[in-house]
């Protein structure tokens, strides 16, 4: 949202405060707004539990949410939930862990996906620790403050890099919470079964109001105030609001849980420069956005980065290939029906595909480029490793080579120079809507928005695809070069360019659908260096007073989502209210 700078200088926040920046701000006194104990800067798996734990701990809490809902991508998360360590749930279940082993999983150099990709060697030791050290009391916490666990033993089944060596995941249910998705509960017979994010989130929101957290919705958070720009502790934030620019006053501590970066261009482009602008599904989004708000404010007064290799392995979710097809946003266990409270800004449900035999998917030049039932990167990589043993050799030893490249060919591009791969087109006929029993209009795809066209020939189709994202137009020539080399490969039973695997149907009924299905950014594994209290570290190796971070926009640990983030806000809102009130 841009400021309207007058509107800036006339609002209620004060001319003083809204015309210097930040850093000037504080050398001049900044004039405070509000003023609280500890400020937590997000409401999602990170902040809610950093603000519950500060609060009953005695502190006053604010949280400052960006968006107009709590619950961040946590809320649209799958509930899947790997915290381990001897929690009761294993107990009772008579799953034996302790922290001791969480750490050695956690750390095993010797993991490898079939890619060769180390989910766990570059993973920072004093992170690592507190989160074994912390986890059971993590689960257990959550379960008090309202979380309903499916009951049934804990498995492995979300597994995208859980560093689960044995069971450990627990899953959430929805129990009566309306579901982000629809706006509606989940039908009653999943209501205690099914694993969702909005049973994990509805009962921390309520928990944490409960408690006397004051949750400050549509607040997103500018800057940080530090004493002077690379020294001292930090004091507070800058928010921005309604046009109007608030400083709230932390006399303790501020806690970042932004949630990583997947939806900053620049910034996750340090990591990859692959990723550019048509990467916009990125997943949990329209719901709320990972934009390194928290990684660039904390950079700006001397933070560092950490555990950079984890942001750009080739492992588990960071990257995932479509699995609906026809919507901007098409990750594979994330729809949004009309009912939802983003549905207008999610547009389309997308289509799920169920057979990628029923599609082939070509570039921005209409040409294939990969086998379309290939796979994205491996996960849960102890199931993977066949005879895992713990830190020896023999796990890459024993592993299968099995690039599993489908993504880096999407990402490959067509030549031209440009460094991301373009929009990726899945292109099927009218018998494949009917195989998929697929209803391609809306609410199911966004053609308005040009993420899905339909025409009654190839050329004709090629023609109209047309939107931000496609920087040179298809040539009518080439799709319909590609569709008839393919249906030839059908014929023959073998497809000579990419071996799909005995590619089953012609491209031959109109008429005929083209539908956005680019590959979708998921998982931030890379941001501020952080020490096992979860306070932020700076360039030097120096803690600064006053910072502490958690979840996806912290680095130094590579663990799929939920788990990490909910252990971090504990283990920071346990330490932030230890912290002095500073006057
Ligand atoms: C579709 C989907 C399915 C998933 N499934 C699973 C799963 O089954 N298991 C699992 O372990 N993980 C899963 N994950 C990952 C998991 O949800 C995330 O890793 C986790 O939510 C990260 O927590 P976080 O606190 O870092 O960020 P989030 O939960 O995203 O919370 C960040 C919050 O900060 C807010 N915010 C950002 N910037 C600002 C600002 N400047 N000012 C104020 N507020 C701001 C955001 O709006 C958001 O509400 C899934 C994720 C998605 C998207």
């Amino acid at each position: 949202m841009k400021i309207d700078r007058r509107k800036l200088l006339a609002g209620g926040a004060g001319a003083a405060a809204v015309s210097v920046s930040a850093r000037e701000a504080v050398a001049q006194g900044v004039e405070w707004h509000r003023e609280v104990d500890v400020v937590v800067v997000g409401s999602g798996a990170t902040g809610l539990p950093a603000a519950i734990v500060a609060r009953e701990a005695g502190a006053s809490v604010i949280v400052v949410e960006a968006e107009k809902h709590t619950g961040g991508h946590a809320i649209c998360s799958g509930g899947n939930l790997p915290l381990g360590g001897g929690t009761a749930y294993q107990k009772k279940w008579g799953v034996q862990d302790s922290a001791d082993l969480v750490f050695r999983d956690l750390t095993d150099w010797s993991v490898v996906s079939a890619n060769g990709s180390a989910d766990y060697r570059y993973n920072d030791r004093e992170v690592i620790r507190a989160f074994a050290d912390n986890c059971a009391a993590t689960a257990e916490f959550l379960q008090a403050h309202g979380v309903v666990i499916v009951d049934k033993p804990p498995d492995i089944q979300g597994g995208n890099s859980v560093g689960a060596s044995i069971p450990r995941e627990m899953h959430c249910a929805p129990v009566d919470w309306p579901l982000i998705q629809t706006g509606k509960p989940a039908a009653p017979e999943n209501r205690l079964t099914m694993s969702t994010g909005n049973g994990l989130m509805h009962p921390l929101a309520a928990a944490a109001r409960k408690a006397g957290v004051e949750i400050l919705l549509e607040h997103r958070m500018k800057s940080l105030h530090r004493q002077s720009p690379h020294a001292g502790a930090v004091i507070g934030i800058q928010v921005e609001h309604d046009n109007r620019i608030i400083n709230i006053r932390a006399r303790k501590a501020v806690i970042l849980g932004t949630g990583g970066s997947t939806s900053n261009v620049n910034f996750r482009r340090m990591f990859d420069p692959r990723l550019t602008e048509e990467y916009c599904g990125v997943a949990g989004t329209p719901w709320s956005y990972q934009d390194a708000s928290g990684e660039l404010a904390a950079m700006a007064v001397g933070a560092s980065l950490w555990g950079l290799y984890n942001n750009t392995a080739e492992m588990g979710s960071g990257i995932t290939k479509p699995g609906t097809v026809g919507g901007q946003f098409g990750y594979v266990n994330l729809r949004f029906f009309p009912g939802s409270e983003v549905f207008d800004k999610a547009r389309a449900a997308g289509l799920r595909v169920g057979d990628w035999q029923n599609l082939i998917t070509v570039n921005m030049i209409g040409k294939r480029f990969y086998d379309e039932t290939g796979k994205q990167f491996a996960s849960d990589n102890y199931g993977v490793n066949k005879n895992y043993v713990q830190g020896s050799y023999l796990n890459s030893k024993n592993m299968k080579w099995n690039p599993n490249n489908y993504l880096n060919a999407a990402l490959a591009g067509i030549g031209d120079g440009h460094n991301g791969g373009g929009p990726i087109w899945a292109i099927f006929d009218q018998d494949a809507v009917e195989r998929e029993k697929w209803d391609p209009k809306a609410p199911y795809v966004d053609a308005e928005n040009g993420f899905f066209f339909k025409a009654d020939t190839l050329a004709e189709l090629a023609k109209k695809i047309q939107m931000r994202f496609q920087r040179t137009p298809m040539p009518p020539e080439n799709l319909e070069e590609t569709v008839n080399r393919y249906n030839s490969f059908v014929e023959k039973g073998v497809d000579e360019d990419f071996g799909k695997p005995k590619p089953l149907y012609k491209i031959a009924r109109a008429p005929f659908y083209a539908a956005w299905a680019t590959p979708v950014l998921h998982d931030t594994r890379a941001g501020l260096r952080i020490n096992g209290k979860c306070q932020v570290v700076d360039m030097n190796g120096e803690i600064i007073p006053g910072l502490y971070c958690g979840g996806e926009s912290a680095g130094g640990f590579s663990l799929h989502g939920l788990a990490r983030a909910t252990c971090q806000g504990f283990i920071a809102g346990n330490n932030a209210v230890k912290e002095p009130a500073r006057a």
